[in-house]
């Protein structure tokens, strides 16, 4: 379900931390993005503690490391838009009943692999997951990135992944009947309420104009 959490003032609503990452750019749906929340590595860090994808004290360190070697932090933020933006492509195919491509998709394996040899499986509640608290790497925030994305896309729900009718963020509906349409009730399902009560006033008051006539 959605939470009211935000990012500064981005609302945090895609239910999937791959999603959240998507939903860090403003636009309409279908359109090119209008801004970006994420301008530099020391945002993504920023982003990714706030989301839960890193823990205070990774980030702290992160953020040591980026200082003492900004050529690389340099990098990895540029990294982190590439993933982004492929994942993009991918979700949003996802989202519209397509297909993705094959190519992004053998990207995503690619970098799941990668991921996979910074992380390492710790015990959890009977279970074993894979976790990525001791890698020192910058990339260290987009392993789980990557690891949930693959994930969604090998056990799901894939089929839940939908786009917002009005912005370009993405979700995972997690509604009973599959019915949300919305990223956020409070911002674009109200504006689209908004925008129908005015086009229903407009075509009554062009009726009644027409009659009068
Ligand atoms: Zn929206």
């Amino acid at each position: 379900m959605e939470t009211p959490t935000s990012f500064r003032g981005q609302r945090i609503v895609g239910g999937n931390v791959a999603l959240d990452l998507l939903n860090t750019q403003n636009g309409a749906a279908g359109a090119e993005p209008e801004d970006d929340v994420l301008t530099d590595y020391r945002d993504v860090l920023a982003w990714a503690s706030h989301v839960g994808v890193i823990t205070a004290a990774e980030e702290r360190r992160l953020r040591r490391r980026a200082r003492e070697e900004p050529a690389n932090a340099d990098a990895a933020f540029q990294r982190a838009r590439e993933t982004r933006a492929y994942l993009y492509d991918i979700f949003d195919a996802v989202a519209q009943g397509k297909a993705p491509a094959r190519a992004e998709l053998q990207r995503l394996q690619r970098d799941e692999a990668e991921a996979l040899t910074h992380g390492r499986l710790v015990a959890d509640d009977g279970q074993y997951r894979w976790s990525w608290a001791d890698d020192r790497d910058l990339g260290r925030p987009l392993w789980s990135i990557i690891h949930a994305a693959l994930t969604l896309v090998t056990d799901g729900p894939i089929d839940r992944v939908k786009g917002c009718a009005s912005c370009r963020f993405m979700f995972v509906d997690e509604s009973k009947n599959r019915s949300r349409r919305w990223c956020s009730m409070d911002d674009c399902g109200t504006e689209d309420k908004m925008h129908k009560y005015v086009a229903r006033r407009s075509a009554a008051r062009a009726s009644r104009v027409a009659r009068s006539g």
